[in-house]
């Protein structure tokens, strides 16, 4: 039996998503863009399925463009901004590598972050002012360590010393813990992938929030309205609309659900084993992030033994020529270079069951218990 506390790397699939989306793998297989009946009818559920987005973004139907993945709203967000207004792009320092590769790829500039890893809005003033900015990306809800930034005062620094500027907001990690209508109104542009909320992989969105502002990354087909040629994913299309509204239905409970069962895991972590520290404090970070730095450990050998056990999890370190690498996030953080190594993220969703947390703590601790006499014995 597996126990799978890793939700913001991909949620498990929805039931009532699966079975939305069989009908339109089985039977209704036709080409959204042709121009008989059954490629009509294919048309018409990829519309449906746009409007129902729609009215959980708080967008107009049209301001949606369906794409392959976040990754892509987010290259097509920035590289279609660089392309079209010719300025710098602009990130924050923890966005997630879709952002961040594409921002530096264009020569742009990385701002800092807080303690709590979120954007510093004096140093984002700084940096836009007197420059000529295409797009300001700072993403909504951070994918290692679950904090928050306020898009609204974004928006607002942005406008003010980069007036020509879109601001986007890479929103993957959002959906199941915050109302994206409020997020909306601040945005010019906003990226989101159906995985990450109970849909299938391969489908993302990007919000063009009043209409087209940027140059399209794919063209070909003409397909969504010349924004983003190549054949409609009909079947995840429709799947991902029916897991975002499903999301958007339970929120609110299942916030009051997961936020038990996160601090039932971190505690009972803490309460067994020295040396926990959580990375950012509860009420800066969403629900479902669980996101620890465990002294006298590195993350690679616990994730290996959590592996043996049955238990997925993550961290965001990376072996680079040999020597371990922390996290860009943690290190933009401030979190020391020492402390970083020892980072386990756990993350909750829509299928976690206090039985996965109690499981989680127990081969949790047994594997740090381990891995620490481990080195207890080569010191000695
Ligand atoms: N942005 C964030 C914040 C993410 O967490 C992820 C996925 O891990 C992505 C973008 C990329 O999304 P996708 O896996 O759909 O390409």
């Amino acid at each position: 039996m597996v126990t799978y506390l890793d939700h913001a790397a991909s949620a498990p699939m929805r039931d009532e998503a699966i079975e939305a989306m069989l009908p339109y793998l089985r039977d209704q297989y036709a080409n959204p863009s042709g121009s008989h009946r059954f490629a009509r009818q294919a048309r018409q559920a990829v519309d449906e399925s746009r409007d129902r987005v729609a009215s959980v973004l708080g967008c107009r139907p049209n301001d949606v463009v369906f794409t392959g993945c976040g990754t892509e709203s987010d290259n097509m967000a920035i590289t279609g901004a660089v392309q079209r207004l010719g300025g710098a792009a602009v990130c924050a320092a923890v966005e997630h590598h879709a952002v961040l590769e594409v921002v530096e790829h264009h020569g742009g500039i990385v701002v800092g972050v807080d303690a709590a890893g979120r954007v510093d809005l004096d140093d984002l003033a700084a940096q836009l002012e007197g420059r000529n900015v295409s797009i300001v990306s700072v993403m909504t809800v951070n994918n290692e360590v679950g904090s928050i930034n306020d898009l609204e005062a974004v928006g607002r620094v942005a406008r003010r010393h980069a007036p020509g500027a879109l601001v986007h907001t890479d929103a993957v990690q959002a959906v199941c813990w915050l109302d994206l209508r409020d997020v909306t109104p601040h945005v010019d542009l906003m990226s989101l992938s159906a995985h990450k909320f109970g849909g299938p992989k391969g489908v993302g969105m990007l919000v063009e929030n009043g209409g087209p502002k940027i140059d399209p990354l794919i063209i070909g087909g003409g397909q969504e309205r010349e924004r983003r040629s190549g054949t409609h994913n009909t079947a995840g299309i429709v799947a991902a609309a029916v897991a975002l509204e499903l999301a958007d239905a339970e929120r609110t409970a299942e916030i009051a659900r997961v936020s038990v069962l996160r601090d039932r895991l971190v505690d009972g972590l803490q309460a067994s084993l020295n040396g926990v520290h959580e990375t950012l404090s509860r009420a800066d970070k969403v629900a479902g992030s669980a996101h620890v730095c465990i002294e006298g450990i590195e993350s690679e050998s616990l994730l290996y033994l959590l592996d043996e056990a049955d238990v997925c999890a993550s961290a965001a370190s990376a072996c680079a020529s040999g020597a371990m690498e922390p996290s860009h996030v943690l290190a933009a953080m401030g979190v020391p270079h020492e402390r970083a190594l020892g980072a386990l993220r756990l993350t909750l969703g829509h299928t976690t069951t206090e039985a996965d947390v109690e499981r989680g703590i127990e081969v949790v601790v047994a594997a740090v218990d381990r891995l620490r006499q481990r080195s207890a014995q080569v010191a000695s």
